[in-house]
């Protein structure tokens, strides 16, 4: 044992303590996944030093010939990894594993509940990596070097995953890593040939490093033992290499696993080659559960770029738009150069045309999802679903097909899920209706009761019901779809086309003649609060409704600018009544002014609360409406 100097104690960062809490008393039914999880590291550490050493060939200090190497002591029950990748320093080890730098890290922790099932469900989420050493090891040795550091600044870090752990400096001859697990004596079991074989077999066959186990070897007598010998237990192959047919199901899911840190599987996949003018493979994953991290600025986004089989860099994001960032997956170029830069990247046209093909490709594979398997499809629009509707905004190009993947609430479901597509929409739609109509507010309940609904009910159409924050912008980069174009049915003058009848035109134009002294009336009581005044058509059981100006903006972009800070134009709702109502026929019945005035701004006041704006004037709201109760019951 070499000399230890420097030894320090320190503490584990709280959300390390939190997480290794639930490692330790042991959220995980599948306790051998601590091994794909160490040896996912493990090759990560040798991918970056493939890469480190294209400009530094003196890091792979002779040493070129990368592999893991799992082994095992029965009677010291312990299962030691060992990886000649590029190592620890001692100050990489204490931040490494010592705290995580995952930004939201600590609120993500403020989500645990205490109960195990729910919590393993969410630690899936944020992945777990090399802590989970603590599933099955009551004591883990991690002694390192960092590639191209001198043989005496090796690293031994040590920890009963408790609150603290242990740091020394020592020797490492060889750069790399080596991690001893002490089992568990529960776990003992693991220190077995056997057993680690079909664990790697089973989760790590896809690693594209040799992993090698000793071979098993006919005891030998007193000291000449032979040499140990290992054999490679992986097929230790790029498995976006191999062609597709030869790779199966499992594989995918356990590469996914790999580079995309989940416990899940993935929804589903599509791997490509290209060949042609360009030439490289993608292999392209849709998780099942967002992480918890989709709306952190600073989250993991993109893909791993890899050029000729060497892996370059993590995240690459020029390959994808912003709005498709939960995609996982591999790209594997054969035209970049191998030193290519996030800089150079963002530059290339060679990039562009990839980020355009990846994107249609990551477009098909979710069209096909939702064709073949909707119930999956509508798995993902839970997840994702907020994610997609920043697509229209950010990729012109393919904004029919994005519009296409879209799912909505309607007056047809009674839920408020949003599950109905605007193909289907338009499938259902009433004969001689060229329109797709929505409704935005803020809830469902908000919105599924508007009385701007009361027609379409009335004649039996379709409306579709946008609740999210996001939608009024959405809508805003929206049109149209198949040819049919999108009408906010609070909005403007509305305009059913088609579907009302000749005689209804007629028969609302008399009403409206009719009507026009009793509008001229109470644009005088309600004076600056309305724009305009008119007669309604869109009202069957309501006495009032406030309609948005055709240009104005609508409640919900009214928030997001006022609370990012911008001046928001004022901009006055229009008043229309309905003239059948009996409210409206007592109003214009009213002889006194005063008593006109109160009643039209009572009415005004309640269009604006069923419309889910506040009042401008609460409290005359209250006191008009005491006055009358006061009168009505003299
Ligand atoms: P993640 O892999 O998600 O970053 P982990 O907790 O699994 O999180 O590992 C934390 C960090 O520790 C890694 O990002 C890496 O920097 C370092 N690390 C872990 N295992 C190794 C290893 N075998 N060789 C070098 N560095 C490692």
């Amino acid at each position: 044992m070499s000399v230890e100097t420097q030894k320090e104690t320190l503490g584990f960062q709280t959300e390390v303590k939190q997480l290794l809490h639930l490692m330790i008393h042991s959220l995980y039914s599948n306790k051998e996944i601590f091994l794909r999880e160490l040896i996912s590291n493990a090759s990560d550490a040798v991918d970056k030093l493939r890469f480190e050493a294209l400009s530094k060939p003196e890091l792979l200090e002779g040493g070129a010939e990368l592999k893991i190497r799992v082994s095992y002591d029965k009677d010291a029950k312990t299962v030691t990894l060992e990886d000649n990748g590029i190592g620890m320093s001692r100050d990489d080890a204490i931040t490494h594993l010592g705290t995580i730098a995952k930004s939201g890290t600590a609120d993500f922790m403020k989500n645990l509940s205490g109960d195990q099932k729910k919590d393993s469900h969410l630690i899936g989420q944020f992945g777990v990596g090399f802590y989970s050493a603590f599933i099955v090891a009551d004591q883990v040795e991690v002694f390192s070097r960092r590639a191209g550091l001198a043989a005496s600044e090796g690293v031994h870090w040590s920890s009963k995953g408790e609150g603290e752990f242990e740091i020394a400096t020592v020797d490492k001859a060889d750069r790399g890593t080596r991690i001893v697990l002490h089992l568990k004596s529960a776990e003992d079991e693991f220190a077995d040939g056997w057993r680690l074989r079909n664990i790697i077999k089973k989760y790590s066959d896809h690693i594209a490093l040799p992993i090698e186990l000793p071979k098993e070897q006919a005891a030998a007598e007193g000291d000449d033992a032979p040499a140990q010998e290992w054999e490679v237990v992986n097929r230790a192959s790029a498995l976006w290499t191999r062609s597709r047919t030869e790779v199966k199901d499992e594989e995918y899911q356990e590469f996914y696993k790999h580079i995309a840190h989940d416990y899940e599987n993935p929804l589903s996949w599509s791997h490509n080659k290209v060949e042609g003018k360009l030439e490289y493979s993608s292999l392209l994953y849709v998780p099942a559960r967002a992480p918890f991290d989709l709306y952190q600025r600073e989250a993991p986004k993109g893909l791993k770029l890899y050029v000729q089989r060497v892996f370059v860099m993590d995240q690459a994001e020029s390959f994808l738009p912003l709005y498709l960032r939960f995609i996982k997956g591999v790209v594997d170029s054969n035209d970049l150069s191998l030193n290519v830069s996030r800089e150079i990247l963002q530059k290339d046209p060679i990039i562009d045309s990839m980020k355009s093909a990846l994107t249609k490709r990551v477009l098909d594979m979710l069209e096909k999802l939702a064709k073949n398997e909707p119930e999956q499809y509508q798995g993902f629009w839970k997840n994702f679903g907020q994610v997609m509707k920043e697509g229209p905004a950010e990729d012109f190009a393919n904004k029919e097909k994005i519009a296409g993947l879209l799912r909505f609430a309607s007056t047809q479901g009674d839920d408020g899920e949003q599950n109905v597509s605007l193909t289907e929409y338009l499938a259902r739609a009433k004969e001689g209706q060229d329109k797709i109509y929505y409704l935005s507010g803020e809830t469902y309940a908000q919105v599924k009761n508007s009385p701007h609904l009361e027609v379409f009910r009335k004649k039996g159409i379709e409306v579709l019901l946008l609740t999210d924050r996001i939608d009024e912008w959405l809508m805003s980069y929206l049109s149209d779809f198949d040819g049919k174009s999108f009408v906010d049915v609070a909005r403007g003058d509305l305009d059913l086309g088609n579907l009302d009848s000749e005689e209804d035109k007629k028969a609302a134009e008399e009403v409206a003649k009719t009507k026009e002294g009793l509008v001229e009336r109470i644009k005088t009581a309600l004076g600056d609060a309305v724009s305009e005044v008119r007669v309604s058509h869109r009202l069957t059981d309501s006495p009032a409704i406030l309609a948005i100006g055709e240009q104005d903006l609508g409640m919900q972009m009214r928030q997001i600018l006022e609370a990012s800070g911008q001046k928001v134009p004022d901009s006055k709702p229009i008043f229309e009544f309905n003239p059948a109502h009996p409210l409206i026929e007592k109003l214009d019945a009213e002889q006194s002014e005063e008593r006109f005035g109160d009643l039209s701004h009572i009415l005004f006041d309640q269009a604006a609360l069923a419309a889910g704006d506040g009042l401008k004037d609460p409290a005359a709201y209250v006191r008009r409406l005491n006055k009358l109760l006061v009168e009505l019951s003299v």
